[in-house]
């Protein structure tokens, strides 16, 4: 069989300490995880583990659910008990719901220090039933909702401002001996986002959990978020992320899992080398590698498969691939680990190639 790709970091992880949101441990060498969001109404029960299983599917590690009602704090119990992963309870505003999260099983909880209002004073209870259940604690500060004070001092969500509630709110929790923190300190604005986890992560060793806030629509949320968690995670910063985007949470996934594996976080799963196509090509290359991708979704094998337009750069791109193809003359010689193995008539291509990879993944699930 072909051995996997294996992880190849750009960056040595800092050193944090490790957490753990139910099964899924978050910092020290912990793997970096995925995270999203449900959009369902989550006293809306199974809407809610519907979404929940959809995200499961789609690779997600951790899920966390919006806890704004009594009626949400209320289907709490039940979500976390059939949700597959973990499910962290994001609470903004009442601090007796965080109470009923933790009561409910709930894996972790998120507070935003600017949003709970008359928090502090009870900070000493919330890190005792937390410590008691072994409940970890997100502390999540936002631009969007930074406290009133620290805006006062600061002007606007500088990202010394979103750093100093963060760890004031962290020292809060410390005053009372609990530790079982992880953090995030989100900006719409990659660069500010950047340079507040970069000073978050020289000023504590708790794991942090990336997101770029408001990232926007998938086009424009995608690349925010690639470029802003590639800064970081380039640097060995980052425990967790989450993808922010405004489109079916799945989505986040994919794109989450997607960075990881561009980053050498992750082993690869299936990746199409594809060419950008040129006036050289020979075929039409953009429906060429869409049929191929189409045909191979949901093939779970780290396997990398070249779609080329024609013989100029083809052949040589096709044979580092293990699988590929360079188009010429309406045929498409089809390359296994840099041999050709066969050469097909253009119409055959496709389901050669697909053929090709289902054998090369049988075999691989055999090594
Ligand atoms: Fe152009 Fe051929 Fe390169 Fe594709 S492989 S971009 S068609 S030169």
């Amino acid at each position: 069989g072909i051995p996997a790709t294996p992880p190849r970091p750009l960056a040595t992880r800092r050193k944090t300490r490790q957490i753990m949101v139910g099964n899924v441990p978050v910092g020290g060498d912990a793997p970096v995880s995925v995270q999203s969001m449900t959009t369902t109404r989550t006293s809306d029960i199974n809407a809610t583990l519907q979404q929940i299983a959809e995200l499961t599917a789609s690779g997600c590690q951790i899920v966390r659910v919006a806890v704004p009602t009594n009626d949400d704090a209320d289907a709490l119990p039940i979500i976390a008990k059939k949700s597959q992963i973990p499910v962290i309870a994001d609470i903004h505003f009442q601090p007796k719901y965080v109470f009923q999260a933790i009561d409910a099983g709930c894996a972790a909880v998120r507070v935003n220090p600017g949003n709970i209002k008359k928090f502090d004073d009870k900070v000493a209870e919330i890190a005792k039933a937390a410590g008691e259940a072994g409940t970890p604690i997100r502390i999540g500060v936002n631009a969007g909702s930074l406290d009133k004070r620290l805006l006062a001092k600061y002007g606007k969500a500088t990202p010394e401002a979103l750093v100093e509630s963060a760890l004031w709110e962290c020292s809060l929790f410390e005053e009372h001996g609990f530790r079982d923190i992880k953090i995030s300190v989100k900006h719409n604005d990659p660069v500010v986002m950047v340079n507040a986890y970069r000073q978050l992560s020289q000023a504590c060793d708790y794991p942090l959990h990336l997101g770029v806030t408001e990232a926007g629509p998938a086009f424009q949320g995608t690349i925010k978020s690639a470029v802003a968690f590639g800064a970081l995670l380039s640097e060995g910063i980052g425990d967790t992320i989450r993808v922010s985007l405004s489109a079916p949470p799945a989505e986040e996934v994919k794109v989450g899992a997607q960075i990881l594996e561009s980053l050498g976080l992750r082993e690869r799963g299936l990746e199409i080398v594809s060419c950008p196509s040129c006036g050289r090509a020979q075929v039409d290359v953009y429906t060429l590698a869409e049929e191929v991708t189409a045909g191979l979704e949901g093939l779970e094998v780290p396997l990398r498969v070249a779609v080329m337009g024609c013989v100029v750069n083809g052949p040589g791109e096709a044979r580092e691939a293990d699988l590929g193809v360079a188009s010429g003359n309406g045929k498409g010689q089809i390359f296994v680990k840099g041999e050709v193995i066969k050469t097909v008539p253009e119409s055959k291509i496709v389901e050669t190639l697909i053929e090709e990879a289902m054998r090369i993944a049988e075999e691989m699930g055999e090594a």
